[in-house]
């Protein structure tokens, strides 16, 4: 009987040391007799509709899921293509991960079935080892559960998913688009204000979605600058906390601080960057009235204050 599916997404990088880590993964998932596993393009490049999604939507036991993007990019990603249920919790983190940010625990949606999805990133250890000994770990964490208390614990068989090596497949378009992070959007609709390319939309129950992923501008970020709440992830930027990384709201701190040293909010660079977007849609730019340069609209602050009272001193 399989307890587990497991899935490798492919790095969409021609990398061979990225291939050769895949590679040596399936192998060893392969020897594994509670293991169904299968191999995928890049999880991030794959539509709704794409045809390799319903065997993955059919799967209804406990997943593990492999790619090359942080765990809440993937979980969140997952969720998008309505791949759904509990974040088990993983043990494996990049070194360069915070001890705080590691306490950060992945929320599920409210509506997400109970088995559980566990999302390693590939980047996490360089070798086969470190990844198969956290895949032995979940495997032992599965079986310690009674059969009858998991919910849909038999995977189908054999998902009809080519091996990595195969040469069937050809790439998907590499897109870029926004990813909604569930555990933490309080629906304040900021971003489906701030978006001017129709990229978001509100679902029948009133909640905000990624109504057209693919009207989002390549490389524009600007969106998750502004969301209160750094529910908004773009995981293919080079940014960890605009990618997905734990302790996302570090880097929001860190904008902040830069304004003592003149250098942009974090709102004035995503209107920046939305102004950077359409133009290069062949639009005009939109003014910011929160951010113009003018003096007199400015809010006046300490130093400006100081010189006022000077100045009304007559000194
Ligand atoms: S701005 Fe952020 S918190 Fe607000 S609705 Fe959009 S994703 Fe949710
Ligand atoms: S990044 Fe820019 S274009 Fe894309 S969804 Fe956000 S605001 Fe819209």
């Amino acid at each position: 009987m399989k307890m587990l599916t497991a899935i490798i997404f492919r790095s969409p990088s021609q990398d061979p040391r990225k291939h050769e880590l895949e590679e040596g993964i399936f192998a060893a998932l392969a020897r594994e007799p509670d293991v169904v596993s299968a191999a995928m393009p890049h999880l991030y490049d794959l539509g709704e509709a794409d045809a390799a999604m319903a065997p993955l939507r059919s799967v209804t036991g406990p997943l593990l899921v492999l790619a090359w993007l942080y765990p809440r990019a993937i979980h969140w990603t997952l969720d998008r293509l309505g791949i759904k249920g509990q974040c088990g919790e993983t043990q494996l983190h990049r070194v360069d991960v915070t001890a705080d940010s590691q306490k950060e625990t992945l929320k599920g949606g409210a509506s997400a079935p109970a088995r559980n999805i566990w999302s390693l990133d590939l980047r996490d250890g360089d070798n086969v080892a470190m990844h198969v000994e956290e895949i032995q770990r979940i495997l032992r964490e599965i079986r310690a559960v009674p059969l009858a208390a998991q919910d849909g614990s038999l995977s189908p068989s054999p998902l009809p998913i080519p091996h990595p090596t195969s040469n069937a497949q050809t790439p998907p378009l590499h897109r870029w688009y926004p990813v909604i992070d569930y555990g933490r959007c309080n629906q304040c609709m900021e971003c489906l204000d701030f978006c001017l390319f129709g990229v978001y939309d509100v679902d029948d129950d009133g909640h905000v979605v990624v109504e057209s992923p693919d009207n989002c501008k390549k490389g524009c970020p600007a969106c998750s600058r502004v969301c209160p709440e750094n529910a908004i992830i773009f995981p293919m930027h080079r940014t960890p906390s605009i990618a997905g990384a734990p302790g996302a709201r570090l880097d929001v701190q860190k904008l902040d601080l830069s304004e003592l040293f003149g250098a942009p909010t974090a709102v004035k660079l995503a209107a920046d960057e939305r102004n950077a977007a359409l133009v290069g849609d062949g639009r005009k730019a939109v003014a910011d009235p929160q951010h113009r340069d003018d003096k007199e609209t400015k809010p006046k602050d300490n130093l400006d204050k100081l010189m006022d009272a000077l100045d009304d001193a007559k000194l």
